[in-house]
Formats: C-alpha cells, sequence, structure tokens
C-alpha cells in the first residue's frame, strides 16, 4: 500500500523536478486505444473490408508509426489510417498506402469511407475514459506534499490530455504543464519551467531533474540527452522490451507507479 501521509523532503533521494509522461504513463491509453480501433476495424468491415479484424490490427499496427513519422504527427487524424488499411486491403503494397493516405487529399472512394471509420473511432474515444494506473493519484499526491515540482509533458492532442487530466482531478498535482511535440528542446523547457518553479517556491536550485514515462524513444532519449535521472514506465502500448542503445537505457525500470517513492527512498 501506498501511504498517503504527507512526506517530509528528505526522505526523496531524487529530490527536485519531476518531469512525467501522460499516455499509457500516468493512465491506460492503450486500452481505450485498442477499443476504438477494434470498432473502427468493425465499421470498415461493414463497409467492404475484407481483412479479418486480427489481421486489420495487425497491419494497423504496423502502418501507425509510419504515418506518424511521415505525417511528422503523433496524433494525426485516425482517419487517414483507416484509409491506408482500405488501400492495403484493395492489394496496394503498404509504401503505397501510406503515401496515398497521408497525401493532401486522399483518393476517394477509400478516403469517403475511412473518414466514416475515424468517425466511430473518436466517437469511443470521447465515450471512454482511460482508466489511471495502480497508484497514481497517490503516488503524485506524495511526491507533491514531499516539495518535489512537478511537470507534466505529453504529445498527445492537447483537449484529450486536458481532459483526461480533468477527469481524474489530477490538474491539482502538477505545477507546470508543457503540450507540445518531445524533442531535446521541450524537456529542456520543461526542465527550466520546472527549475524556476523549484528555485521560486524553495529559494534554491533543485538537486535532481527525473524523467518518468513509457517510451524509450520518446520519454528516455530525451531524458538522457538533458542529463536527467530516466525512469522507465513500461506501458501497454510498446512493452517492455527496450532497444539495444545506451541512449535509449532508462537509469531505473519500474513496473508500477507506486515504485517511484520507493526508489526515491533513502
Ligand atoms: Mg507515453
Amino acid at each position: 500500500m501506498v501511504s498517503t501521509e504527507p512526506k517530509a523532503e528528505d526522505v526523496f533521494l531524487l529530490h527536485g523536478v519531476y518531469i512525467i509522461d501522460a499516455d499509457n504513463t500516468l493512465w491506460d491509453t492503450n486500452e481505450v486505444f485498442l477499443g476504438a480501433q477494434i470498432r473502427m476495424i468493425e465499421n470498415m468491415r461493414e463497409n467492404g473490408c475484407s481483412l479479418e479484424t486480427g489481421a486489420a490490427l495487425e497491419f494497423l499496427r504496423a502502418l501507425d508509426f509510419r504515418l506518424a513519422v511521415a505525417l511528422d504527427d503523433f496524433e494525426y487524424d485516425y482517419s487517414r489510417l483507416a484509409c491506408a488499411l482500405f488501400l492495403v486491403d484493395r492489394g496496394r503494397p503498404e509504401n503505397e498506402a501510406v503515401r496515398l493516405a497521408t497525401a493532401a487529399v486522399p483518393p476517394a472512394p477509400e478516403w469517403d469511407r475511412a473518414r466514416l471509420a475515424g468517425r466511430v473511432f473518436y466517437t469511443h474515444l470521447q465515450a471512454h475514459c482511460p482508466p489511471l494506473f495502480f497508484g497514481v493519484a497517490e503516488t503524485l499526491a506524495a511526491l507533491r506534499s514531499g516539495g518535489n515540482t512537478l511537470v507534466l509533458h505529453s504529445e498527445g492532442r492537447h483537449e484529450r490530455i486536458a481532459e483526461t487530466l480533468s477527469a481524474h482531478n489530477l490538474d491539482p498535482f502538477f505545477h507546470h504543464t508543457a503540450l507540445e511535440r518531445k524533442s531535446q528542446d521541450s524537456f529542456r523547457r520543461a526542465r527550466l519551467a520546472g527549475e524556476a518553479y523549484f528555485a521560486q517556491t524553495k529559494g534554491r536550485s533543485p538537486d535532481h531533474c527525473v524523467v518518468v514515462g513509457d517510451s524509450p524513444k520518446r520519454d528516455i532519449r530525451f531524458g538522457n540527452i538533458i542529463g536527467a535521472t530516466t525512469v522507465f514506465k513500461p506501458g501497454g502500448w510498446l512493452g517492455t522490451e527496450l532497444p539495444d542503445d545506451p541512449l535509449l537505457t532508462p537509469d531505473y525500470t519500474i513496473s508500477c507507479f507506486t515504485e517511484l517513492l520507493e526508489l526515491g527512498t533513502k
């Protein structure tokens, strides 16, 4: 059990600024996205897609990252993903499907059907708030009451992140929110904002900066680049595997959010 008693500053070995990711770190976005993707595929099957759900999901996962990179946007309009799947189902090679689905105007008739499927996807997302992982609210409360500065850094769609924060009453825990595309510069800005708040309220600089996230490439890499202590908290989307690359290797790996407090206990 996590204690909800206020923690004193001196119990934290890593005391200072915590930069924390949102999706699949604080809450289980993957569970809700998976449900929305299945609804989307069911709709596509009703509208002429012959891929069975399992195969379509497998393609979807393969194509999703490629579309995100091609569009330079990790939360692009998922109608484009449905469009790419329709094109693959029509026998187009994957490369061509990605190119056509990311064009300014994707080809009809696939695009018309894809937009219907996209609507089904977003309707499901709006109706299902992702559940918090175990111990998140208690851990944030304990970190905050122990005098740490908490910064949320997410590249998810602003309205969705704001709505999820609010639905779980998490806003009051964060001193600063950085909703922008992740990069080493964005993490430096998040750190500076956290350090400024810490210095303003405590009259001294923080001893540590800690970055917590589920993505080796989007969280751990940038945390390591800015010289933070990095904590990998695997979620359902990317799994627990770590690439064999020192830049993507965290200082700590935790399986439960509450372990953040144990790491910091002297
Ligand atoms: Mg994440």
